[in-house]
């Protein structure tokens, strides 16, 4: 066990990160230091619980940025990093994938020379102490068959502009720890869901949708299936697996809860219906099939058993009960997401890989 003071959270105003970074402040003692850039996915007001807290500190600062990286890690002398800072939408690749590249693989790099550098000087028992935990998808391994599960050992199989920028992080992390004895731990986690989700993800995209009386779109044949897991439930596995695991090793975390895309969305539909029912009929009337995503994975799975064996952590929401309580989320937090649709995006269809939008390459 490895109690850590400072933490270090890249990407801690995202959706995963902020739900990190509150878990910190509420339930340990550590002094929490947010690095973000605070791209269209970042939103402070996700951090407005912990904001004044006395172990709370933002730094708007770009991964990619070695000197004010540098500045940081000297200013909050952290013991452990969090690595979330990412671009995270597989759409959003499709359509440029340069500042993916950009931001996942170079950014990876620059904050891995940085902590490398930092880590160096510390005195032996903070070298030992140190971990860099990288917080990875199991889109890494590509699409599954109907009865296979993603584990540690499986091959790497990256589809999308995204999660081949993911895969070249997760080695990037993986050749730090064996070439220069960083301690690194990966982890590997299936669909997040919960309070605070941009609304281009799926399940805050049905629901806005629903209460705009808009299509509600579902792509190809619905059939795709994910494995879902809460969002706090996943705060609680990065915690625990930076507590607990040892330096060098991965942890696949998966919420044991497969649907299908298709399934997902009827059963947001349904739980509106029974909650805000709608005048003109129920909300399933809104759904409407379009274009499939180029290259879309037809299945993820986790078999999550190593991280449940050698750390003693699965995970408690079931996807029933955390549904219902996230869609309670954005029906009581009306003004935290339109705001942020006030921003640059308005719910349009993204990943039609068009050429028109790529700005990297030339
Ligand atoms: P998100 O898009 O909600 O948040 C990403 C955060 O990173 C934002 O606050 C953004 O401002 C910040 N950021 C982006 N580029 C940056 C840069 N260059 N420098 C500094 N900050 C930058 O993403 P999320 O859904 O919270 O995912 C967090 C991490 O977890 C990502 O690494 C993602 O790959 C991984 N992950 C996500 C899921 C999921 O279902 N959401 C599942 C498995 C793994």
């Amino acid at each position: 066990m490895n109690t850590h003071s400072a933490i270090l959270v890249t990407g801690g105003a995202g959706f995963i990160g902020s739900a990190v970074v509150r878990r910190l402040i509420r339930e340990s003692g550590a002094f929490v230091t947010v690095v973000d850039s605070l791209t269209y996915a970042g939103n402070l007001e996700s951090l407005a619980e912990v904001d004044q807290h006395p172990r709370f500190r933002f730094e708007q600062v770009d991964i990619c940025d070695a000197g004010e990286l540098g500045r940081v890690f000297a200013l909050s002398q952290p013991d452990a990093v969090i690595h979330l800072a990412a671009e995270s939408h597989v759409d959003r690749s499709i359509d440029d994938a340069g500042v993916f590249v950009r931001t996942n693989v170079m950014g990876t790099y620059t904050l891995l020379v940085e902590a490398r550098r930092y880590w160096q000087q510390l005195p032996h028992d903070g070298r030992s102490r140190f971990r860099f935990l990288h917080v990875s998808t199991d889109e890494v391994f590509g699409s599954l068959g109907e009865s296979e599960y993603a584990r540690e050992d499986t091959p790497y199989e990256p589809n999308s502009p995204y999660s081949a920028t993911k895969a070249g992080s997760d080695h990037l992390v993986r050749a730090w720890h064996h070439t220069y004895g960083l301690p690194t731990i990966t982890t590997n986690c299936c669909n997040n869901y919960g309070p605070h989700q941009f609304p281009e993800k799926l399940i805050p995209l049905v629901i806005l949708c629903a209460l705009e009386g808009r299509p509600i779109p579902v792509y190809g044949t619905g059939k795709n299936v994910r494995d879902w897991m809460h969002v706090d439930d996943t705060a609680e596995a990065l915690q625990t697996v930076l507590r607990e695991a040892e330096p060098g090793h991965s942890y696949c975390i998966g919420g044991y809860d497969e649907h299908s895309n298709l399934s997902v969305v009827r059963e947001v539909c349904g739980i509106l219906n029974h909650l805000l029912p709608d005048p003109s009929g129920p909300y399933e009337r809104l759904i409407t099939f379009v274009q499939d995503r180029p290259g879309h994975d037809m299945r993820y799975a986790v078999d999550g058993s190593r991280i449940e064996r050698e750390i003693g952590w699965a995970p408690r929401r079931s996807f029933a009960e955390g549904l219902r309580s996230t869609v309670v989320w954005y029906l009581e937090n009306r003004e935290w997401w339109q705001r942020v649709l006030s921003g640059a995006y308005r719910g349009e269809r993204l990943g039609l890989a068009s050429f028109e939008t790529e700005t990297d390459a030339r």
